[in-house]
């Protein structure tokens, strides 16, 4: 059997921020959405099989969908 494997970036959740944030990259002032996300190994480029990566918070625009990793 052929596998492809490759890695892939997923992410999840919908939580809004409590406060109005101001984006570095289009400009807007408005409540981000915090999303978890990690690395994963896949295959065929759709199934995660193995977290290569820890937890990531991040939050994201809702006007451009423009990502910052939270610390
Ligand atoms: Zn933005």
């Amino acid at each position: 059997m052929f596998l492809i494997v490759g890695t892939k970036f997923f992410a999840w959740g919908s939580e809004k921020t409590p406060d109005m944030i101001r984006c570095s990259n289009c400009g807007a002032l408005a409540q981000f959405t915090e999303k978890s996300g990690m690395n994963f190994i896949t295959l065929f480029f759709i199934v995660p099989v193995i977290p290569i990566s820890g937890k990531k918070k991040m939050i994201e625009c809702p006007n451009c969908r423009a990502r910052f990793q939270m610390d």
